[in-house]
């Protein structure tokens, strides 16, 4: 919002706001008491940004603004969550996990006076796993008698250890220059941090639905084209548009508003294009054409949504045109073809009158709040325990598997984790997912729940 101001002022170019949705991310992992945060505070110097201080018990993850050497890029800290004295490996595993693959490069810090540990080994076959570029820091060397220490962390396979005094200061320049060296000039993981711009929304749906209709009248003639990139076969322009006293940026409006040819393979290119649109977007619209049955197309654009983790929101468009008996059979198809997503809000509206079009903001705005929505881990385990109480998992084969812990790994979307001494059902995991949403809403955000079995 604010960086909209000075856009609109003048004080910030167009290129400075994509700058910032494009900066690179730097993830810091290792185990606790490592001295992450110490490094992260050494690389910050006193100017702290927070981009996104999660709120909860456990604070997984926290992003920053940081310069080095006329490079600006995003720190992401992973330390200072509360370590279960049970899991330790596996929770340190899971947040790196996390972190590493919101990431462009990564910073592994190892205690250099303590030297490489099972969990050690543990992280650094995830990082080799996901290919990303490791620097590999070896904190505490806090002099030169120290360094030899440092130097037996090449055992580990990484590359140079980097030696490095977080509380010093000594060798974090060293660090700082060996990340830039292989940090990439825009990143891979455009939206995993944002910057505080406005909100991304795709607008989607087969062609005719209305989709270049909604646009028009929800941009009027105030709109504002900003990304043409002129000359790619994709052209991609983003609108931003002002809705409800907020700015929305909706992307990959040129094949809305130029009609795509209709030619062989067109099905494909309209399905690659949805695609594109939502590796951009935080949530979609997806639009329907109430005059007609709901078709296979639809589904599909929707379930394509639903795989990308975005959030959704459904606008049952041309309602001008509803009389009873078609909103008697709708009502059928919507309870036949569309149960996967009734946590997705609904708008009924026309494009061409504007009936209901002022409901989609409030509509976004539920989804998104979903989306980003962290629960804490102590209110999620409690309820949990709740519902297990009550519905334990069946018994199979004289066994039955028991929900030892369960924390939320991510936003956007949320995604939870449980730790259960054996194989869940998919069954219990849809019972669980039900519960969840029945608590906690979720309106509007796919959500997802993974099992670790620990033995
Ligand atoms: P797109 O291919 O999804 O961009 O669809 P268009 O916006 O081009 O609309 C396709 C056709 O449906 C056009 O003839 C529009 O005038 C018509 N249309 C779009 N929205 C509405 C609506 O709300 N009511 C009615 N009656 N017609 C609509």
């Amino acid at each position: 919002e604010e960086d909209l101001a000075l856009v609109e002022r003048g004080e910030l170019g167009l290129e400075d706001l994509q700058e910032q949705e494009t900066r690179p991310v730097v993830a810091v992992v290792g185990r606790p008491n490592v001295g992450k945060s110490s490094l992260v505070n050494r690389v910050l110097g006193r100017r702290e940004a927070v981009v996104e201080d999660v709120p909860g018990v456990t604070r997984d993850r926290v992003a920053y603004d940081a310069e080095w050497s006329g490079r600006r890029f995003t720190v992401v800290d992973t330390g200072g969550w509360e370590v279960d004295a049970t899991g330790i490996h596996l929770r340190v595993a899971e947040q790196a996990e996390v972190a590493v693959e919101l990431a462009d490069v990564v910073v592994f810090v190892v205690d250099a006076t303590v030297g490489a540990t099972d969990t050690d080994e543990q992280v650094v076959r995830l990082l080799r796993r996901s290919g990303k570029p490791v620097v590999l820091a070896a904190n505490k060397v806090d002099n030169q008698a120290q360094e030899a220490e440092a130097a037996m962390l090449w055992s580990l396979g990484l590359g140079q250890p980097w030696p490095v005094s977080a509380l010093h200061g000594r060798g974090s320049g060293d660090v700082l220059d060996a990340v830039l060296a292989v940090l990439p000039e825009r990143s891979s993981v455009i939206g995993a941090y944002p910057r505080g711009g406005p909100r991304r929304v795709a607008l989607l749906g087969r062609p005719n639905v209305g989709k270049s209709s909604l646009l028009n009248k929800l941009a009027g003639t105030e709109r504002v084209v900003v990304d043409n990139v002129a000359g790619t076969t994709r052209d991609p322009v983003d609108e931003l548009i002002e809705l409800g006293g907020k700015t929305w940026r909706f992307v990959d409006t040129a094949g809305i508003r130029r009609r795509v040819h209709q030619t062989r393979g067109a099905d494909f290119y309209a399905s690659l294009r949805t695609q594109a649109a939502l590796e951009k977007a935080e949530v979609a619209v997806v639009l329907i054409d109430v005059s007609e049955s709901i078709a296979e197309q639809d589904i599909r654009v929707i379930q394509q949504v639903v795989d990308s983790g975005r959030a959704l929101v459904v606008g049952y468009n041309k309602w001008d045109m509803m009389d009873e008996e078609r909103q008697y059979y709708l009502e059928r198809e919507i309870e036949r073809e569309l149960v996967q997503i009734t946590w997705a809000p609904r708008v009924n509206i026309s494009a061409t009158t504007g009936r209901a079009v002022h409901k989609l903001v409030p509509a976004l705005e539920t989804a998104l709040d979903s989306w980003d929505r962290r629960i804490p881990t102590g209110r999620l385990n409690a309820f949990l325990g709740e519902v297990v109480a009550g519905h334990p998992h069946p018994v199979r084969s004289g066994k039955q598997p028991r929900i030892l812990f369960a924390t939320q790994a991510s936003t956007r979307p949320p995604k939870f984790v449980i730790f259960a001494s054996g194989f869940i059902e998919a069954g219990y995991r849809r019972f669980l997912e039900r519960r969840l949403r029945e608590q906690f809403g979720f309106e509007g955000s796919p959500i997802e729940i993974s099992v670790r079995v620990r033995e």
